[in-house]
């Protein structure tokens, strides 16, 4: 038998530390809880598979937390966040926060969450050669993308976007993320917009409603999670 995924959930608040500890010992987890920062701290030198993180902390900053775990892991963290702090999210996930839920969540959103990221964090870059959910299909040694089964041409830049968003599939990636790894500079958001807007006109099949390329409001974008 493996041993089973061990998770650190920081949280101050014991309701929702209780909810988490029996949700997650019911999926097979192995639960160790932190219930303030510094705790935090002592815990994440130890063993861990993925961390749990709520950003308000009473004694300090989560994402103080995460610019220390940063500093010398690359354990997957997904980040517990309120509907008032939408930049911290994206500050946690710019600090390299692998994903977050809002608060109140559901736990079968987080267990998907914590699953993606552990996935993602285990796959060999690289290793995936094609990609596919729903109707769309990408090959990514050949750089071939199908949507129903016919081909779609896409500029360098789209399939760059695309290419970069499948590699994460499942994943949220920010705006400065995607701007950084495709563009290289400063470059503002809105022609990141443009590209999404014309991407989604190839590969969806309602650009209005997309199903593939979803959008985190005020975040970035997520790739639908590959079938
Ligand atoms: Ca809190």
């Amino acid at each position: 038998m493996t041993d089973p995924i061990t998770v650190l959930v920081v949280e101050d608040e014991p309701p929702i530390r209780r909810f988490l500890r029996t949700s997650l010992s019911a999926q097979g987890y192995r639960v160790l809880e932190a219930e303030s920062g510094a705790h935090a701290l002592e815990l994440l030198r130890g063993r861990l598979d993925v961390v749990v993180l709520d950003l308000g902390l009473p004694d300090m900053d989560g994402l103080a937390v995460l610019e220390a775990l940063r500093r010398h892991s690359a354990v997957p963290v997904i980040v517990l966040s309120s509907r008032s702090n939408e930049k911290g999210k994206v500050r946690a996930l710019d600090l390299g926060a692998d994903d977050y839920v809002t608060k109140p969540f559901g736990m079968e959103e987080l267990i998907a969450r914590i699953r993606t990221a552990i996935r993602h964090r285990f796959q060999q870059q690289g290793e995936r050669a094609s990609f596919s959910t729903g109707g769309l299909d990408v090959d990514l040694v050949r750089r071939i993308v199908k949507l129903d089964g016919k081909e779609v041409k896409l500029s360098r830049k789209e399939d760059d976007i695309l290419s970069l968003l499948t590699a994460h599939a499942g994943k949220v990636l920010t705006h400065q993320f995607i701007i950084r790894e495709v563009w290289r500079t400063p470059t503002d958001v809105q022609y990141l917009r443009i590209y999404i807007k014309q991407l989604r006109q190839k590969i969806e099949t309602d650009p209005h409603e997309p199903r593939y390329i979803l959008t985190e409001l005020g975040v970035g974008y997520r790739l639908h999670e590959p079938d």
